[in-house]
């Protein structure tokens, strides 16, 4: 396997393992710890930003809630808007709903009828922490298109790769994840 580039292995060791969160069997990637280190915030969006800065992105979409936490201040640095998906009853506005199947029942994600009404057809970037199974990400993007935009990328700092989200995705958009690991 190739080495990883020192800034990629750094990112790494600043993201905690939480075993059995929410439940047994999870391995949960908290980013808490790395959006809490300067060092470690700025080169995701740093990171982020060099990447998209000339693809004339006019919002960037993120999911309630750690996509905010990313999406918000890339949006800011390429001069981009932010738009906000949501979990069900949260927007005060109209809006569009798109469920999406979980292990166990299901889950809804909700955006505002007019996100991208400002902009003629609006191109979008959807940015979220993680990615895992891509029912999220996949529901968020059908949502992004179905109210006017293009998504025209969909970008994770967290790829759990062998759950096999990227495939989702891949059908829908192009992908781009930081960083490649192992695990669920
Ligand atoms: P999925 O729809 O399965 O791709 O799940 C993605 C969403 O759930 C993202 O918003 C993640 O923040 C969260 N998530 C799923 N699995 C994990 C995990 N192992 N560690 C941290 N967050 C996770």
């Amino acid at each position: 396997m190739a080495t990883l580039e020192p800034w990629k292995t750094f990112l790494l060791e600043s993201i905690r393992n939480v075993p059995d969160f929410p439940r047994n069997g999870v391995q949960f990637k908290d980013i808490t710890t790395l959006v809490g280190n300067p060092k470690a915030f700025k080169i995701v969006i740093d990171h982020l930003a060099e990447r998209y800065k000339n693809a004339n992105i006019d919002f960037v979409v993120g999911s309630e809630a750690r996509g905010f936490i990313f999406g918000a201040p890339l949006a800011l640095a390429i001069g981009a808007g932010f738009t906000p998906i949501r979990k069900p009853g949260k927007l005060p506005y109209t809006t569009a709903s798109e469920k999406y199947s979980l292990e166990y029942g299901f889950d809804e994600v909700q955006i505002h009828i007019d996100a991208f009404s400002a902009v003629k057809n609006a191109r979008a970037l959807f940015v979220d922490d993680l990615i895992a199974t891509g029912g999220t990400a996949e529901a968020s993007i059908k949502l992004i298109e179905r109210v006017g935009a293009k998504c025209v990328e969909a970008a994770f700092a967290i790829n759990l790769f062998e759950l096999k989200g990227d495939e989702k995705i891949k059908k829908l958009t192009n992908f781009y994840a930081i960083l490649e690991v192992e695990g669920d």
